[in-house]
């Protein structure tokens, strides 16, 4: 599902930062995936190089066979909305929408008719069938991270993204979420890539990728 070749990210500056010196790995369709690593060992810029919300210094990406690095600016973004989720650790939902609001508002660029309906079915998916109408504000921090990846599940992404989903939420919400990726994964054969850095978490994934300073350090 994902193949990167030797992928590295230089950020300009004073001092240019070498954030990603040269990363290869392979993600197959629907596995299970945790990044892990100490802060500042690459893995944001990682998942943002995946997830193309910025571009690489050089190094290739391919997609569900598509070589995403080749596609024009306007390519790549409606590649990225149309095919890829994302869960970021401050849940980023609209405060002016309601729960069901925020999970079906991503499918509306594409003019999708079905989208109130299959909000609704994701909602009731990661169990807040409860709290459709209430508003962010309204629910708790786990609450609100189960609305976020609903939302981000709404275009059926080839790949969902995580980056430290659950670094605001309690062991018992943080538990929540991690079996919700399991269900995901199991029963809608979702490839998730989720960084992390709580190592009990191991227990979640198939498969665990570790960085150190910018490179693939180890897998277990
Ligand atoms: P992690 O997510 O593992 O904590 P990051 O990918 O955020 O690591 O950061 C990797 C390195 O790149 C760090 O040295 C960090 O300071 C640097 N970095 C991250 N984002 C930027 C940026 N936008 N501009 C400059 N340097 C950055
Ligand atoms: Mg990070």
């Amino acid at each position: 599902m994902i193949n990167v070749e030797n992928l590295v990210k230089t950020y300009p500056g004073k001092v240019p930062t070498l954030a990603l010196k040269g990363v290869s790995l392979k993600i197959a369709e629907g596995e299970l995936v945790a990044l892990m690593g100490r802060s500042g060992s690459g893995k944001s810029t990682l998942l943002h190089q995946l997830g193309l919300l910025d571009l690489p210094t050089s190094g290739s990406v391919v997609i569900n066979k598509l070589n995403v690095l080749s596609l024009s600016d306007a390519e790549r973004t409606r590649f990225r909305l149309q095919h890829l989720g994302y869960v970021f650790q401050e849940y980023a939902l609209i405060a002016e929408f309601t729960a069901l609001e925020n999970v079906y508002f991503p499918a509306m660029a594409f003019g999708d008719t079905s989208a109130k309906e299959r909000a609704a079915h994701l909602l009731d998916l990661v169990g807040l069938q409860e709290r459709m109408n209430h508003y962010p504000s309204e629910m708790s921090g786990g609450e609100q991270q189960r609305v976020a990846i609903a939302r981000s599940l709404i275009n059926n992404p080839k790949v969902l993204f995580a980056d430290e989903p659950t670094a605001n939420l309690d062991t018992v919400s943080s538990e929540v979420v991690f079996k919700l990726f399991q269900k995901l994964n199991k029963e809608l054969k979702q490839t998730i890539l989720v960084v992390t850095h709580e190592p009990e978490d191991k227990k979640y994934v198939d498969r665990v990728i570790w960085l150190k300073d910018g490179l693939m350090e180890k897998e277990e």
